[in-house]
């Protein structure tokens, strides 16, 4: 049996979106529900709520504190494509405590694709566990949620979340010509093609040759 001591912890656990879990609800590895981007920030005055969201049920209820995100970017990955069974996913970045989920973690399910486990493990990505709305990705140390569950109260709003570029987009189903660069993989560590801005794809052209160039001296000798 694990430890009693997190009896407390215990009582408020596992009722919801646990699919696939050890069925344990003792120890230390559930103390992450009680951490961001799970705490619930109930009368936390250092919490401004600036957006609302929910699912498609209305289960799972979040507000965001953070009127801009980090980072706001279209994948086109194959992997993004099956899991949102859509032809790209829509991810804006965001610190792991600009969010609060009204019911913590309860109600989420969560789905780790490498090792294709419903176990909470990083980075993974989180949906409802009732209706299955894609929620977010959660990574180590950020969040990439998708910004088709908020409810805009202005297109001001949803501009705040317009992309600054498109991710591995040799993959893609749709052209999308909007002049935005276009990394055929990873941004910043690959290149640069299609319509992308043309002072960006010449800057980029010759950071991969600085980079070959010093490659080919480290193993030359
Ligand atoms: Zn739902
Ligand atoms: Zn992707």
């Amino acid at each position: 049996m694990a430890s009693s001591t997190q009896k407390q912890v215990n009582n408020t656990t596992g009722e919801n979106g646990d699919n696939g879990d050890h069925g344990e609800l003792e120890g230390d590895h559930n103390q992450w529900k009680f951490r961001a981007p799970y705490k619930v920030h109930d009368n936390d005055p250092n919490f401004k709520t600036r957006y609302h969201a929910s699912c498609h049920c209305g289960k799972v209820q979040y507000q965001l504190s953070r009127e801009k995100p980090l980072d706001s970017k279209f994948c086109h990955c194959t992997t993004c494509q099956k899991l949102h069974g859509a032809p790209f996913q829509w991810a804006a970045i965001f610190h792991k405590d600009d969010i609060n989920f009204t019911h913590g973690h309860h109600d989420l399910g969560w789905y780790e694709s490498s090792e294709k486990t419903c176990v909470h493990k990083l980075p993974c990505k989180v949906s409802c566990a009732y209706c299955r709305t894609p929620i977010m990705d959660e990574g180590r140390n950020m969040i990439l949620l998708f910004p088709t569950l908020i409810n805009w109260k202005s297109p001001e709003e949803r501009k705040n979340f317009d992309i600054s570029c498109h991710m591995f987009y040799n993959r893609r189903i749709v052209d999308i010509p909007d002049g935005k660069p276009k990394w055929d993989g990873i941004n910043g560590s690959s290149r640069l093609i299609e319509d992308s801005p043309p002072e960006l794809m010449k800057k980029r052209k010759r950071e991969i040759e600085e980079e070959e160039e010093n490659k080919k001296n480290g193993d030359g000798s």
